[in-house]
């Protein structure tokens, strides 16, 4: 029998150091299928430089499956939302992956995983490099989808959203990380995702029918961001008005064509501390704060990126109230304010 490498050795320590670190799905690809993979979809050399990727020897792709009941609310929008569970307050709603700071997770997870592979390793008498020659990358500009699909970790929904195969069976409801690693994790193949059965949409179409902005086209596997509601939440320029209605009672995203795929299975015992924002966030709260003081507080939260303006969450906020007020019973003629009425 052939003796594993000490590349393959580290590989195989990584990946269940990856397992108990509750990652949904992962897999590996060699140096050189990494380095097809970007040239393949284009990423500029300048992107290459900023992610060190001529450094990278091996890639591991994973996927984190989420949890979408997360409930709890920052203090600083607590006091607006009213101490009764009857409060009629209203409150804009943020995509489930938003309402924790799951990407902060998965690379706190990652983390976790190379730290204890380097111990195990110089255990067995293999050195490694340090943490930081790892990188780790969430939420990057580079092309993570093709990545995550090279190392076998699902396929590509009608959604456009990675559907993830794992030991615990097929979920649309994860987020992808991905770790460069500075060795050679002994990749006789190019990945280790190769020949891996998956599943697919067969004729599933659910998505494609629910969104309401047929920002999928009509057959899925499209993507217009112009149609897209989850995009106009977050960009200043002011919004059509086929997207307006859409953004009635929205904070951020869009979880439509998710919540109608059969696939999007949230993990409800998933945990995530790190900038938690919860379901909803009452918009007085928001629009109480300027923008500057609300850049402020969401600091943390995976509100906090560049592309995501507070002058749009706060557009929101103002639009919701007006589409709540515009829901409220009205008094019948006559009876519009009796305060002035003695008995
Ligand atoms: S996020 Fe919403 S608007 Fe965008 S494609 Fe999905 S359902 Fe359509
Ligand atoms: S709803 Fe159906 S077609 Fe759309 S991503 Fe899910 S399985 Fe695929």
């Amino acid at each position: 029998m052939k003796a594993e490498s000490p590349g393959a050795l580290v590989r195989s320590i990584l990946s269940s150091r990856l397992e108990a670190q509750g990652f949904y799905a992962q897999g590996f690809i060699g140096a050189h299928a990494f380095n097809s993979l970007l040239g393949e979809t284009g990423v500029p050399a300048g992107l290459r430089e900023r992610y060190g990727t001529s450094e990278t020897r091996s890639l591991a792709a994973v996927a984190l499956n989420y949890s979408s009941g997360i409930q709890t609310m920052p203090d600083w929008a607590k006091e607006a939302a009213g101490d009764s569970p009857e409060s009629t307050e209203p409150r804009l709603a943020l995509a489930r992956f938003a309402r924790a700071n799951w990407y902060a997770e998965i690379d706190r997870r990652l983390l976790l995983a190379v730290k204890a592979t380097k111990v195990e390793a110089a255990r067995l008498g293999i050195e490694i490099p340090g943490t930081k020659a790892w990188k780790r990358l969430v939420n990057s500009a580079l092309p993570e989808k093709a990545l995550a699909l090279g190392a076998g970790l699902g396929w590509i929904g009608k959604n456009t959203i990675l559907i993830a195969s794992g030991s615990r069976g097929n979920s649309s409801a994860v987020l992808i990380g991905l770790l460069l690693c500075p060795i050679d994790l002994g990749l006789t193949e190019s990945s280790t995702g190769e020949g891996k059965p998956v599943p697919g949409c067969g004729s599933c179409r659910r998505c494609v029918e629910a969104c309401p902005t047929k920002a999928l086209g009509d057959q899925g596997g499209f993507f217009d961001r112009k149609k897209c509601i989850q995009h106009w939440t977050h960009i200043d320029e002011e919004p059509p008005a086929f997207i307006r209605p859409f953004l009635s009672d929205r904070l951020y995203g869009c979880d439509i064509c998710l919540e109608a795929c059969p696939y999007f299975r949230p993990d409800e015992s998933a945990s995530c501390l790190l900038g938690v924002l919860g379901a909803s966030i009452p918009a007085r709260a928001l629009l109480a704060l300027s923008a500057s003081a609300l850049k402020t507080s969401l600091k943390g939260t995976v509100l906090d990126r560049s592309w995501i303006s507070p002058k749009a969450l706060r557009r929101n906020a103002a639009l919701s109230l007006e589409y709540f007020d515009k829901l409220r019973p009205k008094a019948p003629r006559g009876m519009e304010d009796d305060s002035n009425y003695d008995d």
